[in-house]
């Protein structure tokens, strides 16, 4: 870890004078930003730009926020690596009230290598990682990781594919391959989820969902995305109920394979063909509300603070606020220059995140992140990011110091 600047003598004069405050309250919201093309990450506060930490990694990183936003996952795919920071900012919930505690990020020691390591699932007290081309998940508790340590507990798959391990209730979830024979080293379909024991024993039938992708919690659902729609779970009375939301015969061709799960409001949103986007309510009808967009989707984000708000960037450089309930976009603004959906997946383009009433924008073009205020979609400042920034999250929140 490197630290750019030191505390300034003044700075440091005034922290010795003046014992803080009781009760202060304190907004931190911390900024890990992946570098496209380097293998490393860069953090600083939004508040404290000027201050920055970097990790190295391995190779280009997607990032994850889990263990309640103390632990940053780091999951380099190509090059079979997992790193994990400590984010340095713990919110404790007193119920009236949150404390904060705020330190420097720091890299933990260990990290994790495997056959290309993808989706991570963070739910119950545990976090999961599924290893596509070695045939098992990895779950690590959440006491471990807000620890520091990696408690690293190993489930077993029939096949190695390109899936996700969830914990639920008192079983895991799995997605499951077929055992058709495939090609060369092409990665078999997908044809559902199952329920399992620890130990990787069936204890459900397979739920059929082909080409299952695109996993999301909310309320007391699982979702996740299927050619032939939608397929939620709960835990019923014995064991997860499954069922299949086929998508309307109204929606246009198409179908979802990235799914976001609202934390404060039980609803999904999903992304629909490259120019669409689909809102999931899993209980009540209808179950889809499909929304056109101009152009294609660069990417989706969610608002938990201002949950009936999403917030999607389009490829000629808009972004676009959402309201969820009413399935309608109310305001557009442009923020960055046209990216075209042309190309690679994984050509650099900008991602979103939401750090209170912000929403961060990374711009790998023009090396900055963007800061837009939320409620009118206008650029508040842009903070330079050396390199190519892409991925990025942010973990923070308000509490009090005392
Ligand atoms: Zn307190
Ligand atoms: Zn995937």
């Amino acid at each position: 870890m490197i630290k750019t600047r030191l505390l300034s003598a003044s700075a440091l004069a005034l922290a010795i004078a003046a014992p803080a405050f009781a009760d202060d309250t304190r907004t931190v919201w911390r900024v890990f930003i992946g570098d496209h093309d380097a293998p490393k990450i860069t953090a600083f506060d939004l508040g404290d730009p000027d201050t920055r930490w970097s990790f190295d990694t391995k190779g280009q990183a997607k990032l994850y926020p889990v263990a309640d936003g103390t632990t940053v996952v780091a999951v380099q795919s190509d090059d079979d690596q997992v790193n994990f920071v400590r984010s340095g900012v713990n919110l404790f919930s007193h119920g009236d009230h949150s404390d904060i505690s705020v330190k420097e990020p720091a890299a933990f020691d260990q990290s994790l290598t495997g056959p290309r390591p993808f989706h991570v699932v963070a739910h119950g007290g545990s976090t999961a990682i599924e290893y596509d081309k070695g045939g098992y998940a990895e779950f690590l508790s959440n006491d471990g990781l807000q620890n520091g340590t990696l408690d690293v507990i190993k489930f077993p798959q029939a096949r190695a594919h390109h899936g996700f391990v969830a914990e639920f209730g008192d079983v895991v979830l799995s997605t499951v391959a077929s055992d058709a024979p495939v090609e060369g080293d092409a990665a078999p379909a997908r044809v559902g989820l199952q329920a399992f024991d620890r130990d990787g024993t069936p204890v459900s039938d397979l739920a059929t969902c082909t080409g299952i992708h695109g996993e999301a919690f909310s309320g007391a659902y699982l979702a996740a995305g299927c050619k032939e729609g939608v397929l939620t779970v709960r835990e019923g009375e014995n064991g997860p109920d499954f069922n299949l939301l086929p998508y309307p015969a109204d929606l246009p061709e198409g179908t979802t394979g990235t799914i976001l799960g609202a934390q404060s409001m039980q609803v999904f949103l999903g992304n629909y063909g490259a120019n669409g986007l689909v809102v999931i309510d899993p209980q009540d009808e209808p179950h889809f509300k499909y929304v056109e967009l101009p152009f294609r989707r660069v990417d989706f984000t969610l608002d938990p603070a201002k949950p009936q708000f999403a917030y999607v960037l389009t490829e000629d450089g808009t972004l676009h606020r959402l309201n969820i309930l009413s399935g309608k976009i109310d305001t557009s603004e442009r923020v960055t220059a046209p990216y075209s959906m042309d190309g690679h997946w994984n050509d650099p383009r900008p991602r979103l995140a939401v750090a209170g009433s912000e929403v961060l924008v990374t711009d790998p073009a023009e090396s900055v992140l963007r800061v837009i205020a939320s409620d009118t979609l206008t650029e508040t400042r842009s903070i330079p990011v050396e390199g190519v920034p892409y991925n990025l999250i942010a973990v923070g929140g308000t509490g009090l110091e005392h």
